[in-house]
């Protein structure tokens, strides 16, 4: 039997979220909150090759790595299991002291898992670096939420249109690159747009309004995104105007 793929970043945070609540009740894989927990685990729009079906983040399952919090977690005197992974230790001690962050994160996770249309939504964007190495520190839900936000046609079609009416061309708001001038006809009209919004205050209920996005080229979209936690527009621009 082939095993399942590594825990994500996102199915982490949800289970530390529930780790760190008061009225979690008990480690153990009879616990209905620990089998309402493994349902939502299995609803994420993010782990879609399971092999093994059965075992894939099933109660038992989510018990070991909630007794892995428990093993790394300086307020418990007992000993825990010490087998967890690197990611639980790091994700537990990046939020032990942020619970007001991760408690954002996880509700809009929950959120967007309990909507189907966005979940299937998320299920189309396409994994790139960030998803792949499970990089970002919000997850890769909100930042394929992110993506998702930023390529809504209307929305970037109204924001091109803008941008032409008052300034009579589209350029990158970092770089001032002009796909126009130096493509000529084949890049008229090229642009594109990249979300301003945090991940973590990023809500799947929310409109994007215009003010919302920046109009940017690819390259400095692709530099934006490798650092999106921490990198804004001004950020980029400083740094390429050093
Ligand atoms: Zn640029
Ligand atoms: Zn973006």
């Amino acid at each position: 039997m082939k095993r399942n793929p590594k825990w994500h970043r996102d199915e982490i945070i949800l289970t530390l979220h529930f780790y760190f609540s008061k009225d979690r009740g008990s480690i153990d894989a009879r616990n209905p909150k620990v089998i309402e927990l493994s349902r939502m685990l299995n609803r994420l729009p993010i782990v879609t090759d399971r092999p093994d079906k059965e075992k894939f983040r099933n109660p038992n399952g989510v018990s070991m790595k909630l007794s892995n919090f428990l093993a790394v977690d300086p307020n418990h005197s007992g000993k825990g299991m010490t087998r967890g992974s690197k990611m639980d230790k790091q994700v537990f001690f990046e939020f032990n002291d942020k619970k007001e962050l991760l408690k954002t994160i996880a509700a809009e996770i929950t959120r967007i898992n309990n909507d189907d249309s966005i979940r299937i939504e998320i299920l189309s964007i396409e994994e790139d670096e960030q998803t792949w190495n499970d990089t970002v520190a919000e997850g890769s839900i909100l930042y394929k939420l992110h993506k998702s936000r930023e390529r809504s046609a209307k929305i970037v079609q109204q924001k091109k249109k803008r941008a032409l009416v008052l300034f009579g061309k589209l350029v990158c708001e970092i770089c001032e690159f002009d796909f126009y001038e130096r493509y000529g006809e084949l890049g008229i009209g090229f642009i594109e747009c990249h979300h301003r919004t945090p991940l973590s205050s990023l809500q799947a209920s929310s409109k994007t309004s215009l003010k919302d996005l920046a109009l940017v080229c690819a390259n400095c979209h692709r530099m934006l995104h490798k650092k999106i936690d921490v990198l804004s527009i001004e950020d980029l621009k400083a740094l390429i105007n050093r």
